[in-house]
């Protein structure tokens, strides 16, 4: 014998009651009830009679307080909640009262929208097809404020019908409908019926109760009738599956939930660009304090590149009183200088020099400038061959010849577009000739390597800052020795001047490892700096994004509840949370970067260093943001994701 189909739906001694302040208010007591498959039941009762509190039950909106459902014999409220947003979705049509669209969405998208939760296909097609047969074929692209009331409850009943569910519950459909208008959606629906499809409606108008097959009376939240009026047709014995099996978001679902987070993100623009305040300073930082970090290193390495980084420097210092500065420097000359020279396992050049600001003047233009006096080793020694022209020789520093080279800084501003050899510069009122252009060397922090004019040392000495002193020497070492170097330089001083070793502050040294030691303080300073700004941000800016996404979810928990209703799972408002904040915050990257790379370029013209923005600090910016939008975004995502679906509904 084959087996008997089980009802489609087997309710039993079902209860619901609420608790109001100590009281229980009892609204359903004990109902109990059978709906074959293809039967069309109308609900009647007045106003408050537990109707719709059934229905919500039926549906799947709202669990009982106590009682049995079986929908095909299987017991439903022991299914998970991405089980029960299934059933929802593909057994289940639900028609408001309050029709329940979204505003945001035109009639179509409106329609369309159980088929993304339900992964169906050819989603437009099926919308339009549907939309046409309420009448609505004109207004698919309208959104339901410019819908009449019956209208809009017409395009409800479409989206209850789109997944071609087994069974409609409608809670007075034809409410807000003209008599005639009524008698087109009831023939839909008998129509409907005829394919098979169960129908649950409430309604209050017997003219509407007239169609059913079935009438069943409530009141205070019993059924007190339930007649039969046309005797029920055969259904076929298939069991539609109606557990859900394989769990995940389809990539509908997912699509979705994008284009519904910008939507919502765009509509509030003011409010999202304050919210990715904190993100856009946060990332900016980032960027920034990784460019700047990175420009210094790589300036810092040119420079000792194009300085050599086996010269040493020696210079007076100031005159100790018993182990104490006094404010009286110390002075030397070039034959201090030219002494170092006795020591040929460590010292390989020796170069003199002077330095001081003059004005050089040329045609009427003037600049005030460093002008540098030393021997020819600065050739070699700072790197400095020149680009234009040539090197000043020995006999005209023997001479004191008042020769020069320019510094481009210089050349550009008082010769411009010039061509500067063979010209005259006067400096502090003499002529000097100029014989060469140097290489541009860029600036070191905050000075510009290239406003300089070199001349010969003793030019210098005699012509500008006269006297013998000399304010400097450079010391090339032989085979690296430079720690021993400095010794010696120091020791010879002393011994000339017949110092004690303890005057040895008399003389200072300073080498290229002492130049990169106080610039890499400098710029680790700031990018500490920058990264505390950037930590401080990103903090403030993910509290902003939960902020506004809590408010965002209680906005919303109507539509939360709805898309529940039509078959979203936990996860997947879930989802669409946590994409609309990330979405806020990743954004918020993306102006961070541009504004980082925009205060990038800014260090870099003052400073005049490279500034690498590299894929690296971009990559780590946008994973950051994304991160804080997450981290940040979760709680608000999950409140909206455990809302029940009539909660929702029933908000505002
Ligand atoms: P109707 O038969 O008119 O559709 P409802 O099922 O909507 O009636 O409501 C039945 C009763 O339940 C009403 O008296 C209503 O006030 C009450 N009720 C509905 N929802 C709640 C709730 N969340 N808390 C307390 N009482 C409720
Ligand atoms: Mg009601």
């Amino acid at each position: 014998m084959e087996a008997k189909k089980p009802p489609l739906i087997e309710i039993k001694n079902i209860t619901k009651s609420y608790d109001l302040g100590g009281a229980t208010l009892e609204i359903l007591k004990g109902i109990t009830l059978t709906v074959e498959e293809g039967d069309f039941v109308a609900v009647m009762g007045p106003s408050g009679s537990g109707k719709s509190t059934l229905m919500h039950i039926l549906g799947l909106f709202d669990r009982p307080s106590g009682g049995e459902y079986h929908i095909y014999g299987q017991d439903i409220l022991s299914f998970n909640d991405e089980q029960t947003a299934f059933l929802r979705s593909k057994m289940i049509g639900f028609v408001f009262q309050q029709y329940n669209l979204l505003a945001r969405l035109t009639s179509l998208e409106n329609v369309m929208l159980p088929l993304i939760y339900s992964n169906g296909s050819d989603r437009a097609d099926k919308a339009k097809e549907l939309l046409g047969s309420v009448g609505l074929a004109e207004r698919l692209n309208h959104h339901p404020n410019q819908l009449s009331g019956g209208q809009q409850q017409r395009v409800a009943i479409a989206r209850a019908l789109v997944n071609s569910p087994k069974i409609i519950f409608a809670d007075e459909p034809t409410g807000n409908l003209s008599s005639s208008q009524a008698q087109e959606i009831m023939q839909i629906l008998k129509d409907l019926n005829k394919k098979g499809i169960s129908i649950i409606l409430v309604t209050h108008e017997p003219a509407v109760a007239e169609w059913a097959a079935r009438n069943i009376m409530i009141k205070d939240g019993q059924i007190i009738s339930d007649v039969r009026k046309t005797p029920l047709a055969a259904a076929d014995k298939e069991i539609p599956q109606i557990k859900k099996t394989k769990a995940g978001l389809s990539l509908a679902e997912i699509k979705e939930n994008f284009l519904s987070a910008a939507k919502f993100v765009l509509i509030n623009k003011a409010r999202s660009f304050l919210t990715m305040l904190g993100i856009i300073i946060g990332v900016g930082s980032i960027i920034a304090m990784l460019a700047i970090g990175r420009g210094a290193q790589d300036s810092m390495a040119q420079r000792i590149k194009s300085l050599g980084a086996d010269v040493v420097y020696i210079m007076p210092g100031l005159i100790q009183i018993n182990g104490v500065s006094s404010n009286t420097p110390r002075k030397m000359t070039i034959e201090d200088a030219y002494a170092l020279k006795a020591n040929t396992d460590l010292v390989d050049k020796v170069d003199p020099m002077v330095s001081g600001s003059f004005l050089a003047e040329h045609n009427g233009k003037n600049t005030l400038t460093t002008i540098t006096g030393a021997s020819t080793a600065y050739e070699e020694l700072q790197n400095a061959t020149p680009v234009y022209g040539r090197f000043f020789t020995n006999k005209e520093n023997d001479n004191m010849s008042k020769v020069c080279v320019l510094g481009q800084t210089v050349v550009n501003n008082i010769f411009g577009q010039e061509n500067p050899i063979g010209q005259y510069v006067r400096i502090a009122g003499k002529r000097f000739l100029v014989v060469g252009v140097l290489p541009v060397k860029g600036a070191t922090g905050f000075r510009d390597a290239d406003d300089i004019i070199v001349v010969p040392v003793n030019t210098a000495l005699k012509r500008l800052t006269g006297g013998i002193y000399i304010s400097s020497a450079a010391i090339k070492v032989k085979n690296n020795k430079i720690l021993e170097a400095e010794k010696f330089a120091l020791l010879t001083m002393l011994s000339r001047y017949r110092l004690p070793v303890s005057q040895v502050d008399s003389f200072r040294t300073r080498n290229m490892a002492d130049l990169v030691t106080m610039l890499e303080t400098t710029t680790s300073t700031m990018t500490i700096l920058l990264g505390v700004v950037a930590c401080i941000s990103l903090l403030v800016g993910g509290i902003g994004i939960m902020n506004i996404m809590l408010v965002s979810v209680s906005e919303r928990t109507a539509e939360i509840g709805l898309r529940k209703a039509v078959g979203a799972t936990k996860n997947s408002v879930l989802l669409q949370f946590l994409i609309e904040a990330s979405g806020l915050s990743l954004t918020g990257g993306i102006l961070g970067i541009i504004f980082g790379v925009i205060v990038s370029l800014a260090v870099s013209k003052v400073t005049g260093w490279t500034i690498t923005v590299t894929v690296f600090s971009i990559l780590l910016s946008v994973g950051f943001s994304a991160g804080v939008g997450v981290i940040f975004g979760f709680l608000p995502a999950r409140k909206a994701s455990q809302l029940s679906p009539i909660e929702a509904l029933r908000y505002e």
